[in-house]
């Protein structure tokens, strides 16, 4: 194969390769969690907008944190691959843990405060708030910030790392798509078994509760956690606690209004 030849077979592969770390796409986002199809222009184009802000904050705070390569590292030194060419496994099992720690960091942080989607909801009207609050957003965070970190890697050069990271993004998509919320307390060893083996679980788990305990619940958060608003509290609740799709942030709202009033009916 001439140089020539090569450097374009190389120009290619690279292309698909980015082509693929761009999936899911914030259409193919907002056209599952906001139903992009059946709103209106305005309302598609704050969709776009809201996925595009929540992306920027995420590359922002992927940047922000310090990859730290010591840091909880296991790795021996010998992967074992098998490869028989001049590869860099090794070099990506060592990488691996400190992408690790950003993911896990990144999880705390979301639990702990609302700080980054409530910067991102603040140009919105209220209305729009709590459309876009309405979908599954905490797996919309996790999808975006695998996707950050699947292009932080590919921009260091580790390629395994970076394909992971993607599989993670597009397994979480996946699991908004059949309406299972997907566990990422560990992930990438034994990630798939372990999300297939939760989603079906889930399938055979009536996930119903009744309203009364869920506004006993939902009042008790509100209280516990001090928050002085139901707008507060849901986006809070919506976050962190039921962040399926259903309830959505209107009636979570209301059934906080409800039992704040002494009605658990
Ligand atoms: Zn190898």
């Amino acid at each position: 194969m001439s140089y020539k030849d090569e450097a374009r077979k190389y120009q290619l592969l690279n292309t698909a390769f980015e082509l693929n770390l761009s999936k899911p796409t914030y259409e193919q986002i907002a056209n599952l969690v906001f139903f992009d199809n059946d709103c209106t222009d305005a309302q598609r184009e704050n969709n776009y907008t809201f996925l595009t802000n929540i992306d920027e904050a995420i590359n922002r705070y992927v940047q922000n944190s310090e990859i730290d390569y010591k840091k909880d590292n296991t790795f021996n030194g010998s992967p074992d691959c098998g490869c028989d060419y001049d590869c860099e496994c090794s070099l990506n099992v060592f990488a691996m843990s400190a992408f690790k720690n950003i993911a896990r960091q990144f999880d705390l942080d979301i639990k702990g405060n609302n700080a980054l989607v409530n910067s991102v909801l603040a140009d919105f009207t209220i209305e729009e708030q709590h459309r876009l609050l309405s979908c599954n957003i905490a797996e919309v965070l996790r999808i975006i910030m695998y996707k950050s970190l699947s292009y932080l890697a590919y921009n260091l050069g580790f390629y395994d790392i970076s394909f992971k990271h993607h599989e993670v993004a597009i397994v979480m998509y996946g699991g908004i798509m059949v309406d299972v919320q997907v566990d990422i307390t560990d992930y990438l060893e034994d990630e798939i078994s372990a999300r297939s083996k939760k989603a079906s679980d889930a399938r055979w788990q009536p996930h119903r509760e009744e309203k009364k305990e869920r506004k006993k619940k939902y009042l008790k958060i509100m209280k516990d956690k001090g928050f002085s608003t139901y707008t507060d509290a849901a986006t809070y609740i919506k976050l962190h606690v039921d962040t399926d799709k259903k309830p959505s942030f209107p009636t979570v709202c209301r059934l906080l209004s409800e039992a704040d009033k002494g009605n658990f009916s």
